[in-house]
């Protein structure tokens, strides 16, 4: 079996690590300066290892290997959420190049070709996935003319063009001869921690189901219109929030999550009582019968809330996913990985957050592997994870790949 070089590993995860620094964190937004500093020195120690490698005009780093058989891709993303952690993608890019490098030197894959892409914008600063959806051909230009960075608001085009990929081509191989994905990342919760394991095999990936939630009262004078003929938006909406969060836990399970992460008052003055009210309600689950049970019971609610007055209170579908199953033989692959080097250290369990192995999961068996969050904490600047963990994850991870290989070949 290949066998990593821990001290490779951690020295590229490290200088990652040093580019956009913030705090122990890093703040390398999309086809930001940093982010593509970031891209073109994980692009020269691609082609260290021997890949073929390209940027391509949605900002995907593609090593290909120079294999001529069937092809595998492993990989993740290199860009950050605003002043975030060190490791959300780094680490899936790290281990996939790691992998490479050790299956190299092991004597190499034969005529698989073990390839290695970065997607660019995972985190959604501009979109959804856009770069592993470029690279299976599900995004079309059109959604690229009008895409907007969600926190300064720049045209995506602008930005490509400021990152130096204006009128480059996007890469889109024939899929055909793809026949796996691979990425490994941080967990980003406390799952594993929580039971002190240090590894899990993704059985799939959360369907984000979202609504707006908009409650119409009439805006008035905080001082001198009476409680009694109040309509206040606001406080409408608040009462609803509450009994959602009471009535939840029934039929979430232990497992699905929900959250409002977004409650707009308008006009949003101190002394005015809110005429209009809106919030995002969110649920994520990877079982789509309990999405569905959340539905009816967030639905119920609403129209209770709406019967129930003074305000008119409504409920607007936004986002209504699906699902993405992992591969049983690459969740398999990982197992027997996992097994190896930390028997009973390792489980199986869904991922509560979005991944570009759901985009080639619609187009190629695909599988991830989660290494531990220390206190479960991610999307911040004190995300951390072990470096025994850290090294550990990249040794399974490099087995999967070469198990997935072998089983190719
Ligand atoms: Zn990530």
């Amino acid at each position: 079996m290949p066998d990593i070089n821990p001290t490779r590993l951690m020295g590229d995860l490290n200088h990652l690590r040093s580019i956009g620094a913030f705090k122990s964190g890093v703040h390398r937004p999309t086809y930001s300066a940093d982010d593509m500093t970031a891209r073109h020195w994980f692009a020269g120690r691609m082609r260290e290892a021997g890949l073929d490698v390209m940027i391509d005009g949605i900002g995907n780093v593609i090593g290909l290997a120079a294999a001529t058989g069937p092809r595998i891709m492993t990989g993740s993303h290199l860009e950050s959420q605003n002043h975030a952690g060190w490791l959300d993608g780094p680490l899936g890019m790290v281990y996939a190049l790691e992998a490479v490098r050790a299956i190299t030197e092991a004597g190499g894959s034969g005529a698989v070709a073990i390839d290695v892409g970065a997607f660019a914008d995972e985190e959604g600063h501009f979109g959804s996935l856009v770069g592993s959806r470029s690279f299976v051909g599900d995004v079309e230009e059109a959604e690229i003319d009008v895409a907007r960075d969600m926190t300064r608001g720049t045209p995506m085009r602008d930005a490509l063009a400021a990152a130096g990929l204006a009128g480059k081509a996007r890469f889109t191989p024939d899929l055909s001869h793809y026949r796996a994905y691979l990425e490994a990342h941080i967990e980003q919760g406390d799952w594993l921690e929580a039971q002190r394991l240090s590894l899990g095999v993704v059985t799939s990936i959360v369907a984000i189901w979202q609504y707006r939630i908009v409650a119409d009262g009439v805006q008035n004078h905080a001082g001198t219109t009476r409680m009694a003929i109040r309509k206040d938006a606001g406080a409408a909406l608040m009462r609803l929030a509450t009994t959602l969060h009471d009535a939840f836990p029934a039929v979430a399970g232990e497992r699905a999550v929900w959250t409002i992460g977004r409650i707009v008052l308008e006009p949003g003055q101190v002394s005015i009582i809110p005429g209009r009210a809106e919030m995002v309600f969110q649920m994520r689950s990877d079982d789509t019968d309990r999405l569905s049970r959340m539905e009816q019971c967030l639905t119920e609610h609403v129209a209770a809330a709406d019967l129930g007055g003074p305000c008119r209170v409504r409920l607007e579908p936004m986002r209504k996913g699906v699902p993405a199953t992992m591969d049983t033989g690459i969740q398999a692959a990982f197992e027997s990985a996992a097994q190896r080097h930390a028997p009973g250290r390792h489980v199986r369990m869904p991922s509560g957050a979005i991944h570009d192995a759901q985009s080639f999961a619609r187009h190629m068996p695909s599988g991830m592997l989660f290494v531990p969050s220390i206190g479960g904490i991610s999307h911040h600047w004190t995300e951390d994870t072990s470096v025994d963990d850290i090294v550990l994850g990249a040794r399974v991870f490099t087995d999967a790949v070469a198990l997935v290989a072998a089983g190719l070949a």
